[in-house]
């Protein structure tokens, strides 16, 4: 049987375009297809403008600390569209740099929605493609909670192209986006709410960090309400909204921002016809090869529920064309993946948690090293910022098994630790690490 391609893969982003210009350069004939950016959600609406308007973010702080250091001037405003329509450039740019990159491994950009018509055939309006085989990696979508008044707010997707910048946000969740946002928008000078429904932010990360970071960023501003939750919002004739939280309290802001969670796009994409299972949360089936349960078609990224970071939807393209092409079956290791939260400072971890590893091996055998401190560049600023270090180390292997962090550039440190810990390092591995002074970063080979 001939098939139109070797490889057809719908959605461009993270993991489509790896996928399709990884197999495309090993010599099969590929078509990505996309129905909105190339790039994806990660350089769209995701990780790169997300990190750009942090850095914006961070600037009238850094005016504010200069004066410690007698470096004179004040911070006189921020523009908002200047911002907005940078970034917006600079996507554009790496739109078309993502083209180039396609077009150069050879694979065809095919513009449009893609959906499963039958075996081996995608439909993309009116023309149908054949494939050998398909890769499914369509990413996800912002969720709404489903309350009077949510067509009102926005979500991480509507808040990097707003018409004017909110001066009072009520933001919604307690999760990377929510977290994030809310340093954005109180860096850039709003009012800035987070309402959170459980006891603390950040579930999943060690419960001193989650403590330590919430500290830090009321200290910068933000105004925390946890176990909070939104009821209903109501739209103004001015613009403005008021939202009724289940504390009773009332809110009136500029803008609500829902950050409360991301579930898998595969609306329209027939899976069910093709028998592909999915499981109760719309997530994607698949085995440790990324096969899902139809013959020939495969899925990855963000619409497989595993970890939803870019790096994990690349090393899954990656990982399945060393099987195709070398005959890797080794299954893809999720463990110890490093990962930051850019707010103020910045959060970053990799390894278990002390919870995790209390699970695992049982308090008895760890030994828990924690750092508190005032980075030295506060000690002129004036500001009670401070940095939290921590490692969780196994007393019988001597093992590194977490590397926790709190504090300036913590996820430019802690992707250098996630290879010792990857490495297997020891804690005396660490000790004899000689530090590099004066950094922050040596206090993690100085703990004892
Ligand atoms: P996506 O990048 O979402 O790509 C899927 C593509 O498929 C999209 O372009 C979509 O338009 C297209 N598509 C969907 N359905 C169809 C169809 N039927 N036909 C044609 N095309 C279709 N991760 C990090 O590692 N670090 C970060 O700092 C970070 N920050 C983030 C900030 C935000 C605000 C968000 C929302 C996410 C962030 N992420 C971050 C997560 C990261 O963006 C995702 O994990 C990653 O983009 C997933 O890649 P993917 O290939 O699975 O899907
Ligand atoms: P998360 O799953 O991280 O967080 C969702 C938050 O919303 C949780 O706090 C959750 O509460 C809360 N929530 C869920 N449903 C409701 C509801 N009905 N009402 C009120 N609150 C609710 O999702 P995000 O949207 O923040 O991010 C999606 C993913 O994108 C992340 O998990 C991450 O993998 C990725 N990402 C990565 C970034 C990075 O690497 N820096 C940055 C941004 C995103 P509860 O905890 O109680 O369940």
């Amino acid at each position: 049987m001939s098939f139109d391609y070797d490889l057809l893969v719908i959605g461009a982003g993270s993991g489509g375009v790896r996928c399709s210009r990884m197999a495309a350069a090993r010599g099969w004939k590929v078509a990505v297809v996309e129905n909105r950016d190339l790039g994806g959600t990660c350089v769209n609406v995701g990780c790169v403008p997300k990190k750009l308007f942090v850095y914006a973010s961070e600037y009238p702080a850094a005016f504010a600390d200069a004066r410690g250091f007698g470096v004179q001037g004040h911070f006189e405003g921020f523009d908002w569209p200047t911002l907005r329509d940078n970034k917006t450039n600079e996507i554009k740019r790496l739109n078309s740099i993502y083209n180039n990159l396609l077009e150069n491994s050879g694979v065809t950009i095919l513009h449009g929605t893609a959906a499963l018509a039958g075996p081996h055939q995608v439909r993309i309006g009116e023309q149908t493609i054949t494939a050998e085989r398909i890769v499914l990696a369509t990413g996800g979508w912002p969720f709404k909670p489903d309350i009077p008044g949510a067509e009102h707010a926005i979500t991480s997707n509507e808040a990097f192209y707003l018409e004017q910048f909110p001066q009072r946000v009520v933001v919604v969740g307690g999760g990377y986006i929510a977290v994030e946002f809310a340093g954005i928008f109180n860096g850039l000078g709003a009012e800035t709410h987070l309402l959170y429904r459980g006891d603390q932010v950040l579930r999943g990360f060690d419960e001193d960090v989650r403590n330590f970071a919430a500290a830090q960023i009321v200290h910068k501003g933000v105004r925390l309400h946890t176990h909070t939750d939104i009821r209903s919002i109501e739209r103004h004739i001015d613009g403005s909204l008021t939202c009724s939280l289940t504390s009773g309290e009332a809110l009136h802001c500029d803008a609500v921002m829902f950050a409360t969670g991301r579930r898998p796009l595969t609306d329209g994409l027939g899976l069910a016809a093709a028998g592909v299972q999915v499981r109760d949360n719309g997530t994607i089936v698949t085995d440790h090869l990324f096969r899902t349960t139809a013959p020939g078609i495969y899925a990855l990224g963000d619409v497989i529920g595993t970890p939803a970071l870019t790096p994990v939807a690349l090393a899954q393209a990656m990982k399945l064309v060393a099987y195709w092409f070398d005959g890797d079956q080794q299954p893809l290791s999720y463990d110890n993946i490093p990962t930051a939260v850019f707010c103020q400072p910045n959060i970053a971890t990799v390894g278990l948690t002390e919870a995790q590893a209390q699970e695992r091996f049982g308090a008895d055998d760890l030994q828990v090293f924690v750092s508190d401190f005032r980075p030295m560049k506060h000690t002129m600023t004036g500001q009670p910022e401070r940095t939290l270090m921590k490692l969780v180390v196994q007393i019988s292997t001597d093992k590194v098994l977490g590397v926790h962090m709190v504090g300036e550039a913590a996820g430019e440190i802690v992707q250098g630790l996630a290879v010792a810990i990857k490495a297997g390092a020891t804690k005396a591995v660490f000790d004899s690490t000689i530090g590099i002074h004066p950094t922050a970063a040596e206090e993690f080979v100085t703990m004892r």
